[in-house]
């Protein structure tokens, strides 16, 4: 196959089917499309009690700095109903000039330009880049993420690798190829408030203490005030609650507990603990000594993250800039990705295809895109190492 062409690379991708855990085949492609060129690919299985084995790749070429890492995934979600598919969700047929398959823009496609792009540069530079490339690319992104990356990154920090910038091919844009740049996300935090009252008959309130009415002043005041105004990248951090819970299968009783469950995903004014602080004082608040309440927080490894612009975000703004005539936006919104891991290492941007398709029915991307894409990276790379 033609490896500087990214549709032959996608679509030899989309034909492995590499539904979380399962690696499909697809990493065996990229170790044969890497490892002719002199990449030291390295396949790592990550384990954990309880979970199953993933398999993750890791190849570098060069040895030098500036290194420039591309990182990624090859796992899928499931197809769903298949019959609802168009085209055979691992055929990748192609039909009104678009590409169809499971992974087609999350991100099997990010993978495919950027060994093209990558695999074009070295062929016009003589075969080694002046520094270092990898690819860091895991099998276990749409799961629970437990064996993929942190993993990976763990095993490269433990071998001494070193990473000066990261691209994260996910599908960052909202509408248009080149519309965003994503540099950063929101943390994200799940907490359960749980309220304790006295259980009583219904019949006689003066006997018992019901949860649900001081459980419904807490919520209260927990949404009353913002909890910030946001930040240069971030819009204000939210707190939404998800769930209002007594379980209570009886008329005549009043409970002796209420909880409640909430979601925020908050800015870079918090981290972690001072959001859970800040939460835990506004109820004491409220409470005025006369509620007895409890927070549960449930652990997070999803903080809050940005990359600050600057040279290296101008780089790949530039480049998007010149390919698809759009000035992307640096954006922090959206959910969590794998970019929450890598910040610990290097900066990271994402940038990759549009989303729209992604874990839907009929996933797919224009052939268009994927030659676009893989001249934006081509582009970034030879820049990068000018
Ligand atoms: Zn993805």
């Amino acid at each position: 196959m033609t490896t500087t062409d990214p549709v032959a690379n996608l679509a030899a991708l989309i034909r492995c089917p590499s539904v979380t855990p399962a690696e499909g085949g697809a990493l065996s492609l990229l170790d044969t499309l890497l490892s002719p060129l002199g990449f030291a690919v390295e396949r790592v299985m990550a384990t954990e009690a309880g979970t199953p084995d993933v398999e993750n790749l890791y190849a570098r070429l060069g040895t030098e700095g500036p290194h420039l890492m591309f990182a990624g995934h090859t796992d899928v979600v499931p197809v769903g109903d298949e019959a609802a598919w168009s085209h055979p969700p691992f055929s990748a047929d192609i039909a009104g000039g678009e590409m169809y398959g499971r992974g087609a823009v999350d991100m099997k496609g990010g993978i495919a330009c950027a060994v093209a792009a990558v695999l074009d540069h070295l062929g016009q530079h003589g075969g080694q880049p002046k520094g270092s490339i990898s690819f860091l690319i895991t099998g276990d992104e749409e799961g629970i993420a437990v064996n993929g990356t942190p993993k990976l990154l763990k095993w490269t920090a433990e071998r001494g690798e070193k990473f000066d910038h990261c691209i994260l091919a996910e599908p960052s844009n909202q509408d248009e190829l080149g519309d965003t740049i994503k540099i950063g996300r929101r943390g994200s935090l799940n907490g359960h408030l749980i309220v304790t009252g006295t259980q009583g008959h219904v019949a006689y309130p003066q006997r018992a203490d019901n949860p649900i009415r001081a459980l419904v002043t807490l919520i209260t005041a927990l949404q009353a005030d913002p909890l910030d105004k946001g930040s240069a990248q971030f819009a204000p951090s939210h707190l939404e609650f998800t769930s209002v819970d007594v379980g209570n299968k009886t008329v005549n009783l009043i409970p002796g507990e209420a909880r409640a469950r909430f979601n925020i995903r908050f800015n870079d004014h918090h981290t972690l603990d001072s959001l859970k602080k800040l939460i835990e004082q506004r109820a004491a608040k409220a409470a005025g000594g006369k509620i007895k309440f409890t927070f549960q927080w449930e652990p997070s490894n999803a903080g809050v993250f940005v990359t600050k612009p600057g040279p290296f975000t101008d780089l790949v703004a530039a480049a998007v800039a010149e390919v698809t005539g759009r000035k992307p936006a640096l954006s922090t919104t959206g959910g969590t990705s794998d970019a929450r891991f890598i910040t610990h290492h290097c900066p990271v941007v994402e940038f990759g295809l549009v989303g729209q398709t992604m874990h839907a029915v009929d996933e797919r991307v224009p052939v268009a895109h994927l030659r676009a894409l893989t001249t934006i990276y081509r582009k970034i790379i030879d820049r990068y190492f000018a």
